[in-house]
């Protein structure tokens, strides 16, 4: 300060590296100084582990090795522990500090006795108990059996102790011997290690001292404003130097200058509500909310941990959640996944009943997503996509009473076109996501957009600009919540996910308290520092969008599929899941196929499964959670779950197809038996004369066996084993090129590619790998082993390594007259002991076709994509995802690839690429290791893409038969038909899920009806028009949405007396519109 005009006490310019470095000290738990500064003040007093005031005992449940590590035995109910341990019958011991509990996967249980000081007490100051093992734990009360809060390590190990007068305390702790990421060795990502143990690392009762917690989160946010704020921001110079001021004035001697310190602060840099909600009603309203905070904890179903896991992390997390909800009133959680929402009500009901749904009808516990489980959506097939929502919505409409508007699937490896147009019809119009900012080629335009789905459906769409959905409320996050918006100059705000989250956890009372301290500060220094708002639902922010966008009117548009560009292993990895999928999905349609039809023509004696199938369909559903289709699970998953689990479903679809049979059977006591198959256009195979000029034949010529039929000519290399022709001889049309690009060898060529990605092995196949690669020339053998003249076939045999080998059937049918254009050459490969290590087994099929785009099958519709390298979007689908078939054509000629159970796929330039095998080895370690049985068919077809293709790949898929009396074929058959436009499919039947005589667990409004529903889409993307047909006395048609609870039209149709009673319903369907009618019989 001058005195006068003459200086004495001249001043320095603060140096900002040195002034910033310096705040670290003030909150530095280690280091030189930790006792010199706030860390000491957190606790006024604590008592650790003594066998006094803190009592721990500890049983643990016996886990024998080898054993399964999801068997039920493995982690019993609570109730019947806790009763157990009532009648004396478990040998819970004493515990002591640093003891060792496990193996991995295990389950301990601790039994904790408190007698706090009565000195502690009458502080009337909230006590802590303080524990920690580095596992997963939960509170449970041995009264009500009900959880109190949960434990996992880091900041999730304080239990805030209800108050009680006489200071004693006893309650369970369970623990499940994992981390909240798994067992992972090493890395989270690998496999797990079975044999981890966890220390008991803490068991103290703490008196805390809140108010120098309290400032401990007021300096940590004032210290992160310093360091993140923009340098041409002087919030962001005087943030730095309150801070600096704090640190000056506080003494470790005086625990009266931390009251100092806060109220300092609260004066100069934050308003007076920064331990209240009452702090988001501050400042000035009518700026911009930067970020809406949402609570959310992404809990994975399965991943690095089983199901079986899963079923606890919900009720640990949602517990602690209950109970913040307590303490912070603006507090809003949301939650998805109706699966989780059942086991919670299947273990733990009180729960569920008595804290949860208080909780959600206050409107702080949210239900969302309207879907089963948080789904994969490239794989599923349509009717799955259908069902995920069909069975979602209608669980939270039954135990919730409304439900979701908004599809929440922050986490998923790409999004399906079809996903738009399926939500519309499921009353969902708004979507959530957030990995598209995982892309590692092109960045995502968009934050708040307006999604268009395959048949123009739109979508309004968000993406968290913080490209997270587990922000853990620091200042940054809220930052780049408002600095990364992408979407400003039409919306500018966006949602901030916070708390922790893919292995569950959720917020914590800290995030809370920064986003109070974060608000506060925006209240006093304006919108520098981002405006936060806590409270706001997220039905409200996207009515906020739509309110300031025109109803959506001024948002960008995105056309088509948000292609991910990233993990596009996982269209291949774990191929026995994805082959049992696709098996579960055909049988489950033939089931309600053949359910619907008996209990219609029957409905007096047959009982249509209504609940074993929404059973079936559950699990089918829940195999389809967006790691464990996907294939991104440890081993434990697959082997002791999802494989097992879908095997199951195909069993058992079966055995209630024989039963039904069998129900037919006796019904139609004296007809004889005809196999049928479930596709409407497919004739019930019965033989019919075939002029012999179209034969099968196989012939050795020139070092060639040549396979044909009258129509195709298919040549074989007996060197090579490829195929190097694939004429049609009536045209002399060639199908094949291996005179250009790089596979001059020929089709049904196997290759295998270099597959080292840069890190999530299960997940990536890299862009690197496409040019790394050798052919598989190693041929053992290539002979005919049919020769008929139904079919005549030549195998291949390849050797990989000297452990595996691959064997290739190639066979051609005999065709005629009318069958011809559809001829095809099905091949079936047999991969024995595959056995590799980080390679990529595809098979190849150069063609004579050229064209910039290439058709993949998707749901319900096909997807186009680029065979060219043009932009860097396009060489990011260098590996893309698809359904039954791809197909590549141009003007006059194409060639389609049906596969039985194969999802990845590539075509560029003149080659046809089918994925077949990876063999990544992390998360699972043996991963797609063993044998593999693999159908796929080559179509060449004259002029584009049609009808055949898509009819010829569900043949491929859908070739179950089924003895029925022969009597019932015409009635079934007449029960529901449809002609018109090729291109229109009717894909499934089901009885409508409210009619009386179902008795389903999903009626929501029991009709006194006899209905059925119809699914039919348009497949190739035009406007078609059919006539759907029914010779069963119909009462009303209604087109309705897919939860079959809104009419959205009314039929007409046309009864004609003449024609044995046949009603006819006309049908105009928009370019791959997907429509479900509803008919009720009279
Ligand atoms: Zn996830």
């Amino acid at each position: 300060m001058t005195d006068g005009r003459i200086n004495y006490d001249p001043h320095f310019k603060p140096v900002q590296n040195i002034y910033e470095d310096r705040l670290r000290q003030f909150t530095d738990t280690g280091g030189d100084y930790h006792d010199l500064n706030l860390t000491k003040f957190y606790d006024k007093q604590r008592i650790s582990l003594d066998q006094n005031h803190v009592k721990v005992e500890w049983y643990q449940v016996p886990f024998e090795k080898g054993t399964s590590p999801v068997s039920p035995d493995k982690r019993p109910s609570w109730a019947s522990i806790i009763s157990q341990d009532k009648k004396g019958e478990l040998n819970f011991q004493p515990a002591h500090k640093g003891q060792p509990f496990g193996p991995s996967w295990s389950t301990t249980w601790f039994k904790v006795h408190l007698s706090v000081p009565q000195e502690w007490v009458d502080t009337q100051i909230q006590l802590v108990f303080d524990f920690n093992c580095n596992n997963e734990g939960v509170v449970i009360d041995p009264d009500t059996l009900l959880p109190a809060t949960a434990f996992s390590g880091g900041e999730r190990r304080e239990y805030l102790l209800p108050k009680q007068e006489d200071g004693s305390y006893f309650f369970y702790i369970e623990t499940g011997n994992n981390g909240m990421f798994g067992c992972g060795a090493g890395s989270t990502i690998n496999p797990p290690d079975d044999n981890r143990f966890f220390h008991l690392d803490s068991a103290d009762i703490v008196l805390p001292d809140w108010e120098a917690r309290s400032l401990y989160i007021d300096f940590w946010m004032l210290s992160d404003a310093a360091r993140e704020l923009p340098g041409e921001t002087w919030q962001k110079h005087r943030a730095r130097q309150l801070a600096n001021d704090v640190m000056d004035m506080f003494d470790p001697e005086d625990r009266q200058s931390v009251v100092k310190c806060r109220e300092y602060l609260k004066k100069e840099y934050f308003d007076k509500y920064t331990n209240d909600r009452a702090v988001y009603f501050q400042g000035d309203q009518n700026q911009l909310t930067n970020a809406y905070g949402i609570g959310n904890c992404h809990i994975d179903t399965a991943w690095l941990w089983p199901f079986a896991e899963t079923k606890r992390k919900i009720v640990r997390s949602w517990a602690s959640q209950c109970t913040i909800m307590e303490e912070y009133p603006e507090y809003q959680f949301v939650a998805s996944q109706a699966q989780q929402f059942k086991w919670l009500l299947e273990n733990h009901p009180k729960f569920f009943n008595d804290v949860l749904i208080p909780k959600v009808q206050e409107g702080q516990f949210i239900p969302i997503g309207g879907s089963w489980v948080e789904n994969d959506t490239n794989v599923p097939n349509g009717e799955s996509l259908a069902r995920q929502f069909f069975f979602g919505q209608r669980f939270f409409l039954k135990y919730f009473g409304f439900k979701s508007d908004v599809f929440w699937l922050p986490d998923t490896f790409g999004y399906s076109s079809q996903v738009p147009q399926l939500c519309q019809l499921s009353g969902l119009n708004k979507f959530l996501t957030q990995k598209l900012s995982w892309n590692n080629i092109n960045s995502f335009p968009h934050s708040t957009f307006n999604w268009a789905g395959i048949d123009g459906s739109v979508l309004l769409t968000h993406m968290p600009p913080g490209n997270t959905y587990t922000a853990d409320s620091h200042f940054g996050d809220v930052l780049r919540t408002s600095r990364q918006n992408k979407s400003n100059e039409v919306y500018g705000s966006g949602l901030m996910l916070y708390g922790k989250g893919d292995g569950g956890g959720g917020p914590t009372r800290e995030m809370m308290e920064k986003m109070r301290r974060i608000r506060s500060m925006s209240n006093k220094n304006g919108n520098v520092i981002p405006k936060l708002q806590v409270g706001t639902s997220v039905d409200e922010f996207y009515q906020d969008i739509l309110n300031r966008t025109d109803n959506g009117e001024k948002l960008p548009t995105w056309e088509g599929e948000l292609y991910f560009e990233f993990h596009r292993g996982t269209y291949t990895t774990q191929a026995s899941t994805k082959y049992y999928m696709r098996k579960s999905e055909v049988i489950i349609h033939d089931l309600e196929w053949i359910a619907t039809k008996a209990s219609i023509l029957y409905p007096d004696t047959y009982q249509y499964p209504a609940e074993q199938i929404n059973d079936l369909w559950e699990n089918i559903l829940l195999c389809q959670f967006h790691d464990v289709l996907p294939g991104s699970c440890i081993e434990m998953v697959y082997k002791y779950e999802a494989v097992p689990m879908l095997e199951r479903v195909v069993e058992k679809c079966s055995d209630l197809i024989k039963e039904t049979v069998e129900f037919l059977s006796q019904s139609e006591k004296n007809s004889a038996t005809t196999p049928i198959a479930t596709l409407n256009w497919v004739q019930n195979d019965i033989p019919k004369e075939m002029s012999s000029e179209f034969n099968a034949k196989v012939e050795d010529i020139d070092g060639d066996f040549i396979l044909s039929n009258g129509k195709l000519c298919v040549r074989i290399n007996k060197k090579s084993g490829s195929i190097t022709e694939i004429k049609d001889v009536q045209t002399e049309t060639e199908y094949l090129d291996i005179k250009h690009g790089r596979n001059k060898i020929g089709a049904n060529q196997f290759v295998l590619f270099d597959d080292k990605p840069l890190n999530w092995q299960a997940w990536d196949t890299e862009l690197y790998s496409v040019n790394q690669y050798k052919y598989l020339q190693d041929i053992e053998k290539v002979h005919i082993t049919r020769d008929s003249a139904d079919e005549c076939s030549v195998e291949v045999i390849v050797k990989v390594t000297n452990g595996c080998t691959l064997r290739s059937t190639i066979s051609l049918k005999k065709t005629s007259f009318e069958t011809q254009n559809r001829s095809k050459i099905d091949i079936s490969t047999l991969v024995s002991n595959w056995d590799a290590r980080n390679k990529f087994l595809k098979v190849e099929f150069p063609v004579n076709v050229r064209n910039e785009t290439a058709s993949y099958e998707t749901q319900f519709g096909i997807t186009r994509r680029p065979t060219v390298y043009n932009t860097s979007w396009d060489v990011a689908k260098f590996e893309v995802c698809h359904h039954k078939f791809a197909d590549y054509s141009e003007y006059n000629k194409g060639v389609s690839i049906l596969n039985d159970c194969k999802y990845g796929f590539s075509t560029h330039g003149n080659l046809m690429r089918l994925s077949l095998l990876r063999s990544s080895k992390a998360p699972d370690a043996h991963a797609d290791m063993g044998t593999h049985q693999i159908k796929y068919a080559i179509y060449p077809h004259k002029g584009q893409l049609s009808s055949d293709t898509v009819k010829l790949a569900y043949e491929f898929n859908y070739d179950n038969r089924y003895n029925v009396p022969t009597t019932v074929i015409e009635p079934f058959k007449d029960i529901i038909n449809i002609t018109g436009d090729e291109n229109v499919i009717l894909s499934n039947i089901k009885r409508g899920e409210d009619d009386i005589s179902l008795k389903s667990n999903y009626t929501l409004e029991t009709k006194n009806e006899k209905s059925m529903i119809v699914r039919v889409y348009e497949s190739l993307g035009g406007e078609s028009r059919a006539s759907l047909l029914t010779s069963l006395p119909l009462k009303s048609v209604t087109k309705i949405d897919n939860l079959e609870l809104k009419s959205l039209e009314d039929c007409k149709f046309f009864s004609w007396k003449t024609k044995n009673h046949l009603s006819e319903i006309p049908i105009t369907l928009r370019p791959f519109e997907v429509a479900s009618f509803k008919l009720v019989f009279n």
